[in-house]
């Protein structure tokens, strides 16, 4: 994948430069023990044709809760990095576009605090998900990391190891993707998203705790109340969602997305009548401001 080529522009400490001419620390505690902190957002070309980031505030907010959460110093201004992500799309004659904000940790061998933190932003093409093929998913052998061991709710680096082996496992086996259980055998989230599933015209989704609790995932329930879909939140079993009539991972890269099965277990509702595509429709008009 291409991501950037010389003429690709990044926000880098309150610049705008080149990423192919920019340097980051060696030394740095990120890159060593997986200390950094990111964010994936996405931007689109709406109807009336003017781009777009999707709940900006959301992620910088977000951002700076996760940096915060890790000792990470945080002292970057979310109006003044929507600014600079927007330009950063503009230079880069980019419309879908995911983004990729990242807070960085200076030269640091020890477990010592940063006294300072650095940050870019990078964005690349990314074409609109159109979800039409359904995911072949896997239960993992990999649990999501223990919420007494690490700090879910933050979107840190490090947290991907886990993420990475899980997703690796699946696709070894011929599967799409993984679904993660957490420490007390219920059902997660994905390696990068979160998970509803429809019984008898009820949405269940894992309650916060042991998930990275999603923007997504929250504007999921926004539409939910909108179209007047009940929507439960608790804690499942794997057993449980076997018995679901249709299931769909959510995500800021996945968006929404259906799934045909888990294991061997082929959900049995077609997903052009389950809910996770009426939900799907509406996403993709909320990110377009289309209607
Ligand atoms: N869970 C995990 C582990 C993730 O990495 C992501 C992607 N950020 C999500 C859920 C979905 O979060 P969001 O909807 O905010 O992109």
């Amino acid at each position: 994948m291409n991501y950037y080529n010389n003429d690709t522009i990044i926000y880098h400490n309150g610049k705008l430069v080149k990423a192919a001419e920019e340097k980051i620390d060696l030394y740095s505690q990120s890159l060593h023990y997986g200390l950094s902190v990111f964010e994936g957002v996405r931007s689109y070309k709406t109807a009336s044709g003017e781009t777009k980031i999707f709940k900006p505030v959301e992620h910088y907010e977000r951002l700076k809760i996760s940096a915060e959460t890790v000792n990470l110093p945080y002292n970057y201004n979310t109006q003044a990095l929507i600014d600079a992500t927007y330009e950063v799309l503009k230079l880069n004659n980019l419309q879908d576009a995911y983004i990729r904000p990242v807070v960085y940790a200076p030269a640091n061998m020890s477990f010592a605090p940063n006294t300072e933190s650095y940050i870019f932003i990078q964005a690349w093409e990314m074409a609109p998900f159109l979800g039409e093929k359904l995911l072949r998913i896997m239960t993992s052998s990999f649990q999501r990391p223990n919420p007494k061991a690490f700090k879910m709710h933050a979107k840190v680096a490090g947290h991907y190891v886990n993420s990475i082996l899980a997703s690796q496992e699946a696709k070894a086996k011929g599967f799409d993707e993984a679904l993660l259980l957490d420490i007390n055998d219920n059902i997660a989230e994905g390696p990068g998203s979160n998970i509803f599933f429809e019984k008898d015209g009820v949405l269940h989704t894992p309650k916060p705790g042991y998930i990275l609790s999603g923007i997504t995932r929250a504007t999921v329930f926004e539409i939910c109340t909108k179209l007047n879909i009940p929507i439960v939140e608790g804690a499942y079993t794997i057993e449980q969602l076997k018995q679901a009539d249709s299931v769909f991972f959510c995500g800021t890269a996945a968006e929404v997305i259906g799934w045909e099965s888990i294991d061997d277990t082929i959900f049995p509702k077609p997903w052009k009548e389950s809910l996770g595509a009426k939900i799907q429709e509406a996403y993709q008009n909320l990110v377009h401001e289309k209607n």
